[in-house]
Formats: structure tokens, C-alpha cells, sequence
């Protein structure tokens, strides 16, 4: 069978309107399974939901309307399964035919009956535990991609698997990174005429970034596609990384195997079949400050756009070919990745209907793509910015705030949005009948400090080139709750054709689920604050709300089975922001927990959650703070550099990872040193540090750890801040 003929039939069709059930027409995933013409015509199946963004368009808008905005106040627990991992959880399941399919955190595959609960099968690849240090943003997987008979994702250390749908048993599996740099997959693959696409994360510690195409009868590698330059003869390489290398300093890239570039793919795919265009997006420079990166010859700070960082490139996907791309954030030096979701529409705009890309980067900025030609039509801030003051509309370049560039040296600055972003992973959904884009927005604006003499460090840590021990907060309550307070988390109903927000729903704090809209006129989310909301599609008002005992970060799926609609959603506090953001910040009297379960729903479903477990309340009881201040100020620079990005700014931690203040090993300069030179932890995602930190050094840290924790011991006292 010729499936691009198949494809291009059934994009035709489609668009003509004509197909009103794919499943129908095409027999459903009996026989061969997933096929393309399947995938092509996901859209018209409303039953299942067979890729990652339901469907090649990436709208996560599901046509069913069982559940609606009159019924939707009966909406009930129909089951719930919980997971034997208590990480961050951010898959988008799969369903097939009456089967649900998920992974969890450490790239574990689950099988269930989507109307039971019960389970079908599981897999564990088996990730090695210390390769939790390779993972900038919590050991987390975002899901699954089916094509024929089988399963893919990707693992934590790198390796792509294909599993067979009925059984979880393994077909092929392939490692498609070099497993000894900080390379990790977490995106979920997607399949175009056969092929596995997937790429991988590592630009926070110097990785040099690509995607790759795998033959899923096999995994036989058949292209790979660099994002950046390599260093050494550029003549040597293709033509669309010879025109990268000109806007890069390439003596700096040459010239050291940790700097890598960066510009990982490693999340946001799409793909339109009429066009034949598989979208990719790419993440941050690897260091993050250009300054480093890509210096100036004069010695002035950074220079050059580095391409194809923060860049939307589009891709032949039958053979890997550069087709074109547009750059978010030239010069990047914030880490404002453009790999946030990337999705298709078409649109009526300025009189013309225009076949569009849209995208709500980490910078701030909601762009509006041309994609066939990748051309500029319009983009505004959807969050408070001070980078940039907007988009030039002739050249598609922000106009940047010079003040928010930090290079080696000179004044810090603090920039909206942060380093986490405008909107992350999370994925936005689209209303085709209201028009409107949601996006799960937030603001958490960062301190970029310079570091004078930062070197890379291929063995452990983040390799950004700034100083991460500057936005610590001091022992003071008052500035804390400050600080709280520019925090935000908002649902934002956006409109990508007048470019501006229909409504807002305002969350208390940052990190909020990724979305589903539905032809109910629903939008589904979950919250940091531990609900599972819907609210009405055109107004925004909240209409219904489940207590889900954990912070949802993950985005629902609706599937309809015997005629019942079931919604069903990924539920487990994690990810970058929960795991080095301590709940106080949140401004709750309690911290959120990470209570992994997956939570399905259906009207008049009776279901009922367990208890929730006692709160686990640690005591704050350092061991007296006695080392000198020179000893400490070693400690802080290195907690600094290699343990604040998992266990917080200022040794305050989060409930994913351990909140080293409340450490027992803090009490014993042994016990440290086994785990943090020694290794002992590495199997829980501790790996040791001996390669990077001296044993001097590690000893600073503790001291540094226990000064940190006697004055958040003298703060509680002073009740400034409600407590676990
Ligand atoms: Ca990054």
C-alpha cells in the first residue's frame, strides 16, 4: 500500500469536509492496527485518542460533547489507578479501541481496560536510577505514540522502544543518544508514514541537539537532524548548518566538547500531511549565556543569532530536509527554548484565510506563523515581559531590552519571564468553535546573575553560565511573601486573530496542568492548588472541580467506549518548577505532595478516591550552625552550581525531592559524604558527585546546608510562614 497516497487522499477528503468517522470508514484499528491514513484522519475518529495531540494538528480539541456544559456538574470518578511511582506525571495517555496507554515518571508503560481500570499489562525499561542527575526538570515522561500493532516512547537515558500493543512485550528497542553525555528523552514520539520521530533534552548541561527518524518495523536509523553546528569544518557540513555556522562563534563551539550549542528537540512535534511539513520546535543555547556560548571577537560580550536555537523549524519528514525556520529569540540567552507546544489551524485573517502555526514560547511572545513559508504574521505578549517591548512586524525580530542581556560581568538583572517561562511544556488546546486558544500561563520572572570566571563541567550539574546562587532568598518572611506575590498562574482564553486575551482565569500560584477543550464547550485543567477543573469555553467560568489530593501538571484526554464519554487525566505534583519551588511559595498553608494516580471520569460516575495519607510532617532540627563563614561561602557557590536546581534555591526544597534542611545526614558529615561522594542514594536518583565536588567541598555544602536550615528554623519560630 502506497500510505502517502493514502495520506494525501485522506487530508483531502478531510478537508473537504466529507469524512465523518475515520474509524468507520477505515475499519477501525482491527487488522493492521494504526495506520496512516488513521493518523492522518484522527480528527473524524471522536472514540479514541490515537497521537499525542489527538491528532497531527496538535489541537487537543476533541470533538464529543456527552459531557457538556449542562451536565457537566454531574461528572463523577468512574476509576482511578494509582502508580507505583511518586514523580512528577506528565503523559498525555493514549486510547485505542477500549485500551488506555500511559507512561509514567522513569519512562515506565502502563496498559489499562479504559472503562474498568483494570489492568492489562506493564513494562519497566528499567532506567538506571543515577540517571535522575542527567534530568533538568524531574525523571518525567510525556507520553506514548502507536503505529500498527505496536507502542514507542522514549526512556530517561535515551533509548527508543517499541512494544507490542496487546501484550507490552518488547519488539525493538534502540539507543539513540551518546548515553555518556547529559542527553534524556521525556517527549512523546509521533509517527509520520512509518517513521518514529523523537529527539531529547540535555541543553542545560551541554548536549548538542538533534531529532532522529526510526523505521518502526525496526528502529533502523534512517536520518538525523542537527539543530546546531558542529564545531570544526563547516564546509564539510550541510547547507542549512553551514548558514547556522555563520551566526555563531564557531572557534568557541569548536573548541570545546561541553559547550554542545544546545537547541534540544525535546518536546513540541507537529505535522501537516497536505504540506508535508513535520514542525519541530528547539530549546535553549548549551551554556545558557551567549556570552560564553557564542563571545563576541571583540570581547564585548556575546554575538550572533546561533541558529537554530529558539527556533520553529519545519522538516521534510520522509527524508530529514531543512525546509525553512523562524527564530523566537535570537541570540538566546535566557533559555527561552521555543519547544513549547506547537499547533496548527487554519484562520480567517485580514480578509484571507491563512493556513497558520501558533506557538506561546518560553519567551512571553504568542506568535502566529505562516507554515508553508514560516513567514511572520503576528505575535503580543501574553504574559507580563521586560525582555523585549515586541515584535518588529517587518522583520519578525523582537526589539530587546538591552538592561535584561547579562554577559561575564556587570549588574544582574531580573527577567520576565523567567528561565521557566511564559507557559512551559504544558500543552495549550484549541476551541475550533470559539476561536480561541488556551494557554497555561504563568509568571515567575528570574534573576540572571553574571559568573566572571564560569567553566563547563561535563560530569554533573547545570552548564548555563550565569550564577544560580543569586536569586536566593534571604531569611526573611516578609521578602518571601513578596516574592510570592509576582508569582501567577493563569488559564488565558486567547485570540490568535486579534492577538489578545478573551478572558483570564487567575490560579494562585505558577505550574498549573496542561489543557483539553472539548466540542461540550469545556475546557478541562488541573491545578497546582490539587483540583481537576472545567470550565465553560467562552467565558472562562469555573462549572465544575474535583479535589485530586496532588497537583496536576499533566494535560486530560476524553475517549468515548459503548457510547460513554470518559475523561480521563494524569494526576502527580513534579516537574522543573515543583521540584526546586518550595510550597511555600505557592502562599498555602501546606505544601502540595506528589500522590501519582491517574483519574477517570464519567457522568453520574461513583468512584471515590481513598483518604489522603497524614501529612508527612518533618521536623526543622539542624545540628548547630559552627563552620566559618569562608567555609560556607564554598558551600553556598557550590550548592549554588550543583544541587540548587534539584533541591532548591537556598537549600529550601520541594515535596518531590528531599528538602536537604530536613536531611538526616545532615546531622553526620559521614553519612553526607557516602551519599553525595559516594554514590549510596544513586539507585533513588542520587548519583555521586566525586568526579566534580572534593570532599572539602561537599563537607562546605553540609555546613552551608545547616546554616540554611537554623535560619529557617529561627524564621518558623517567628510563625512568619505556615509550615508542614
Ligand atoms: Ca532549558
Amino acid at each position: 500500500m502506497d500510505l502517502r497516497r493514502w495520506a494525501a487522499g485522506a487530508a483531502v477528503l478531510l478537508s473537504a469536509g466529507m469524512l465523518a468517522n475515520c474509524s468507520q470508514m477505515f475499519g477501525g484499528a482491527g487488522g493492521e492496527g494504526v495506520t496512516t491514513a488513521m493518523l492522518v484522519g484522527a480528527d473524524g475518529d471522536t472514540a479514541n485518542w490515537i497521537s499525542h495531540g489527538r491528532t497531527y494538528s496538535e489541537q487537543r480539541f476533541s470533538p464529543l460533547e456527552g459531557v457538556n456544559r449542562e451536565n457537566v456538574g454531574q461528572l463523577g470518578l468512574a476509576w482511578y489507578a494509582d502508580m507505583d511511582t511518586a514523580r512528577g506525571q506528565e503523559a498525555t495517555p493514549l486510547v485505542l479501541d477500549g485500551k488506555l496507554y500511559l507512561t509514567t515518571a522513569w519512562s515506565k508503560v502502563k496498559a489499562f481496560d479504559a472503562t474498568t481500570g483494570a489492568k492489562l499489562w506493564e513494562y519497566d525499561p528499567k532506567v538506571p536510577g543515577e540517571t535522575g542527575v542527567k534530568a533538568c526538570c524531574d525523571v518525567v515522561n510525556r507520553g506514548l505514540a502507536a503505529y500498527g500493532d505496536k507502542l514507542f516512547f522514549g526512556t530517561l537515558d535515551g533509548r527508543l522502544i517499541a512494544l507490542d500493543q496487546g501484550t507490552g512485550a518488547v519488539v525493538w528497542e534502540k539507543v539513540t543518544v551518546d548515553q555518556s553525555k547529559s542527553y534524556t528523552i521525556t517527549g512523546a514520539p509521533r509517527v509520520i508514514d512509518g517513521k518514529v520521530i523523537i529527539g531529547n533534552g540535555g541543553a542545560e548541561f551541554g548536549v548538542r541537539g538533534f531529532v532522529a527518524a526510526y523505521d518502526a518495523n525496526n528502529g533502523e536509523q534512517l536520518w538525523k537532524f542537527y539543530t546546531v553546528p558542529e564545531g570544526g569544518e563547516v564546509k564539510d557540513q550541510p547547507a542549512y548548518l553551514q548558514k547556522a555556522a555563520e551566526t555563531w562563534n564557531m572557534d568557541v563551539l569548536g573548541a570545546n566538547d561541553a559547550i554542545g550549542g544546545g537547541g534540544t528537540v525535546w518536546d513540541s512535534m507537529a505535522y501537516d500531511p497536505e504540506l508535508d511539513l513535520l514542525y519541530i520546535g528547539v530549546g535553549n543555547g548549551s551554556p545558557w549565556n551567549r556570552a560564553y556560548r557564542s563571545p563576541a571577537k571583540d570581547g564585548s560580550g556575546g554575538e550572533g543569532d546561533n541558529l537554530y536555537l529558539s527556533s520553529i523549524v519545519a522538516i521534510r519528514p520522509g527524508t530529514g530536509e531543512y525546509v525553512w525556520h523562524y527564530q523566537t529569540t535570537p541570540g538566546e540567552t535566557w533559555d527561552f527554548t521555543a519547544t513549547q507546544h506547537i499547533m496548527l489551524a487554519d484562520m480567517e485573517i485580514d480578509g484571507k484565510m491563512r493556513k497558520v502555526l501558533m506557538q506561546a514560547p518560553k519567551n512571553g511572545f504568542f506568535y502566529v506563523i505562516d507554515r508553508e513559508t514560516g513567514k511572520f504574521i503576528s505575535a503580543k505578549p501574553y504574559v507580563s515581559i521586560n525582555w523585549a517591548s515586541g515584535i518588529d512586524p517587518k522583520t519578525g525580530r523582537p526589539i530587546e531590552n538591552p538592561e535584561t542581556r547579562v554577559d561575564r560581568t556587570g549588574k544582574p538583572a531580573l527577567v520576565m519571564p523567567g528561565a521557566l517561562g511564559g507557559h512551559n511544556w504544558h500543552p495549550m488546546a484549541f476551541s475550533p468553535k470559539e476561536k480561541l486558544v488556551y494557554i497555561p500561563a504563568f509568571e515567575a520572572g528570574m534573576m540572571y546573575a553574571p559568573e566572571a570566571a564560569w567553566k563547563p563541567d561535563t560530569a554533573r550539574g547545570f552548564n548555563v553560565g550565569f550564577n544560580l546562587g543569586a536569586g536566593d532568598l534571604p531569611p526573611d518572611g516578609g521578602f518571601r511573601k513578596q516574592v510570592a506575590g509576582t508569582l501567577r498562574g493563569m488559564l488565558v482564553a486567547w485570540d490568535p486573530v486579534a492577538q489578545k486575551a478573551r478572558w483570564t482565569v487567575e490560579h494562585p500560584g505558577p505550574w498549573n496542568g496542561g489543557l483539553l477543550a472539548t466540542g461540550g464547550g469545556l475546557v478541562f485543567q488541573g491545578t497546582a492548588g490539587s483540583e481537576f477543573n472545567a470550565y465553560d469555553a467562552a467565558s472562562g467560568k469555573k462549572l465544575w472541580s474535583f479535589g485530586a489530593q496532588t497537583g496536576v501538571v499533566a494535560p486530560p484526554v476524553t475517549y468515548m467506549v459503548g457510547g460513554e464519554q470518559y475523561v480521563a487525566v494524569l494526576a502527580g505534583w513534579g516537574g522543573a518548577y515543583a521540584i526546586t519551588v518550595d510550597g511555600d511559595l505557592l502562599g498555602r498553608k501546606a505544601p502540595v505532595r506528589n500522590i501519582s494516580r491517574l483519574l477517570v471520569f464519567k457522568i453520574g460516575g461513583k468512584a471515590q478516591l481513598p483518604a489522603p495519607p497524614a501529612s508527612a510532617a518533618l521536623p526543622l532540627d539542624p545540628p548547630p550552625s559552627t563552620a566559618p563563614a569562608a567555609v560556607i561561602a564554598v558551600g553556598q557557590a557550590r550548592y549554588a552550581r550543583y544541587c540548587a536546581v534539584c533541591h532548591g534555591p537556598g537549600a529550601v526544597g520541594s515535596t518531590v525531592l528531599p528538602d536537604l534542611r530536613r536531611a538526616g545526614a545532615l546531622e553526620s558529615a559521614a553519612t553526607w559524604s557516602a551519599v553525595v561522594h559516594d554514590g549510596a542514594l544513586k539507585d533513588r536518583g542520587m548519583a555521586s558527585f566525586a568526579g566534580s565536588l572534593s570532599k572539602d567541598e561537599i563537607e562546605a555544602i553540609r555546613a552551608y546546608v545547616i546554616k540554611r536550615a537554623n535560619e529557617d528554623k529561627a524564621l518558623e519560630a517567628g510563625n512568619t510562614i505556615a509550615r508542614r
